[in-house]
């Protein structure tokens, strides 16, 4: 039996999940949307997931025609229904079918999509190994655009980043914002370790509000390392003791090199082997 996906209060089988040309989040990325993970079979962080998509939405004028209580039981139930406990859930509103122009207003209901599978955003090799970084030029978007917290389907700016990455043969880049400072990388939080102290960029960087971001500093709290939030230069990217990635799909990953600068003697360090344990710790244990 092949994997089911919900679209619109029906489940369908994998090739039969279809929207229409129509919908505009597939003419202009109009639309919003969630990353989720389920360990042993819980939804790790739910209610963070449910409120950054409806935060999401409220910054684009998006209404979900769901209340947070029933997207959650649309997340466990596509869970459910496919038989799985540990899968990478994507949930998506979209604007839903619309004319050919751009005009919200002509789209009358939006639609909700939830698609449960497995991930491996990195070969597990990776996660021994360390990742080698390069930093793009092409830039996050700034504030004064669409802010960089909303996790919309605009993901353009990203993917060329990303592409970039992957023309240097490396599987991430990092993304400035449009000051020169570091943002985050395109689909994933940055920290990097400097005399024993955890830095990351702080929100006013331009960046997304990682969920596992968010868990990684109260966990780096709980071990007593003093956690900095603020403007992180690439000066310091290159200079830092360590330096790792956060991500729903990722989780904890450590960068070992950036533009040709070898981080930490090129092995992941003890900082970020530490907090990598105990997120594997936490996503096992939160709400067992
Ligand atoms: N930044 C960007 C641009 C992302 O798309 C994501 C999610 N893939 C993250 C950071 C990490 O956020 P989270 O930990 O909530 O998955």
């Amino acid at each position: 039996m092949g994997l089911k996906v919900y679209v619109d209060g029906e489940y369908y089988e994998k090739d039969e999940a279809k929207i229409s040309v129509f919908d505009h989040g597939l003419l202009y990325g109009d639309g919003v949307f969630e990353g989720i993970r389920s360990y042993s079979g819980r939804v790790f962080r739910m209610d963070a997931h449910i409120d950054r998509l409806y935060n999401s939405a409220k910054a684009i004028m998006l209404d979900i025609p769901a209340t947070p209580d029933q997207m959650k039981k649309i997340i466990t139930d596509t869970l459910e229904i496919n038989n799985l406990s540990d899968a990478y859930v994507r949930l998506i509103a979209t604007r839903g079918c619309g004319t050919l122009g751009l005009g919200p207003d002509r789209c009358p209901s939006p639609s909700i999509i939830c698609i449960a599978d497995f991930i491996a955003l990195y070969p597990k090799e990776l996660y021994e190994s360390g990742l080698e970084v390069v930093t793009a030029s092409t830039r996050r978007i700034s504030l004064g655009t669409l802010y960089p917290q909303v996790k919309s389907l605009n993901y353009l700016n990203n993917i060329l980043a990303k592409t970039e990455a992957l023309n240097s043969g490396c599987s991430e880049a990092i993304m400035l914002n449009a000051n020169g400072a570091v943002a985050e990388c395109t689909g994933d939080n940055i920290f990097i370790v400097k005399g024993g102290r955890l830095i990351t960029p702080d929100v006013s960087s331009g960046i997304l509000e990682g969920i596992t971001r968010e868990a990684v500093i109260e966990l780096a709290g709980k071990e007593g390392i003093p956690v900095e939030e603020r403007t992180v230069s690439r000066y310091e990217t290159f200079t830092a003791d360590e330096c790792f990635l956060t991500g729903t799909a990722a989780e904890v990953i450590s960068v070992i090199k950036i533009d040709q600068r070898l981080i930490a003697d090129g092995k992941p360090g003890p900082m970020t082997k530490l907090l990598h344990e105990r997120f594997n710790e936490l996503v096992r244990n939160e709400g067992a």
